[in-house]
């Protein structure tokens, strides 16, 4: 394989490494080798995500050291000698969960709970990096979409996932609990599905203020204060337990819910089933996606789902664990942070 143009690739490229739970260093590392049918990807943007923190934090299935950073967009560096989809220049935005297409779950579209997953910027190499090499087939062309908004194409695939459990009517109403950069995309997706009335809970002041602005929605402080019995739709996109509870008592009779926010391995929740029986109510849970790129894709492109005004913060490479320290504390009024390596 012969390496194209690039600032640095001969030399290596600088890397952010969480060398274990708690411990990051920046450095200048070997540009990641290719096989066959990988791509290399100049990275232009990166999202920082939960799962980011968690892996930080050492409460989150990562394999240490790892280059994290799984939501990302870039330019295709090079190609390995199978590539058929792509070349050097290509704009693309990367699915980075890998499943192996060879187990029972693979097997039974279930790639999503693949028993030999691997996800870029978690199990491998992510993009909090200059570059990052992935797969061809996790790669997809954006067209016009800016760097910038195509970071969002994963959050927004597994918003997709967990929308599409849903029955959504035109002229549905719907409750979200979190109005932060996921709970906007959840609310702006329940939109262009055809949900007219939205409503939302969010505790940080500067959240709670974004949110009722940019969709022109009153979100009140606290679920507690949303209307019992009112909703078709509830969706929890904090993943704190007393907020998920009351997503029940939101919900109107024969409701569906989806717990889409992630809680804490070893939480517990409290909450009485007889409501679940009496009120009739479907209960989702959602993890990762599966082939929801292209619809995800689709809604950024044709601004079905706008995420530019998202962006809080754009930051280097060596800003990122400060980052972490403002988004482990949860008080700042960030909403989403982008690395630019
Ligand atoms: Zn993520
Ligand atoms: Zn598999």
């Amino acid at each position: 394989m012969t390496p194209t143009i690039g600032s640095g690739y001969h030399d290596g490229m600088r890397a952010l490494t969480i060398r274990e739970p708690r411990s990051i260093a920046i450095e200048t590392v070997e540009t990641p080798p290719l096989a066959p049918d990988e791509l290399l990807v100049r990275v232009s943007a990166c999202g920082i995500c939960g799962t980011d923190l968690h892996i930080y934090e050492g409460s989150y299935m990562g394999s240490y050291p790892v280059v994290p950073g799984h939501e990302f967009a870039g330019s295709v560096e090079s190609v390995g000698s199978k590539v058929r989809r792509f070349s050097a220049g290509d704009r693309v935005a990367v699915e980075p969960n890998l499943p192996c297409n060879n187990c029972d779950a693979c097997l039974n579209n279930r790639q999503n709970f693949c028993e030999n997953w691997q996800a870029v910027g978690v199990t491998r190499a992510g993009a909090m990096a200059e570059y990052v090499a992935v797969p061809e087939s996790a790669a997809f062309e954006i067209g016009s979409l800016s760097f910038e908004e195509a970071a969002f194409v994963e959050p927004l695939s597994c918003v997709v996932h967990g929308l599409r459990k849903l029955t959504i009517r035109p002229g549905s109403s719907a409750a979200v609990v979190g109005a932060g950069p996921i709970g906007v995309l959840l609310m702006r997706t329940l939109r262009a599905c055809g949900v007219t009335r939205i409503e939302a809970a969010e505790r940080n002041p500067a959240r709670r203020e974004f949110a009722g602005r940019a969709l022109g929605i009153p979100v009140v402080t606290d679920a507690t204060e949303l209307r019992q019995d009112e909703y078709d739709i509830v969706v929890d996109a904090t993943g704190v337990p007393a907020a998920m509870a009351h997503t029940l008592e939101a919900a109107r009779p024969g409701a569906e819910i989806l717990w889409f926010g992630v809680p804490d391995s070893d939480a517990r929740i409290g909450f009485e089933p007889f409501a679940v029986f009496r009120k009739g109510l479907s209960i989702h849970g959602s993890f990762t996606s599966v082939r929801n790129t292209i619809e995800a894709i689709e809604l950024l492109a044709t601004g079905a789902v706008p995420v530019t005004d998202l962006v809080s913060h754009r930051v280097g490479l060596d800003e990122v664990e400060s980052m972490f320290g403002i988004l482990a504390g949860g008080s700042a009024d960030a909403l989403k942070i982008l690395v630019l390596p």
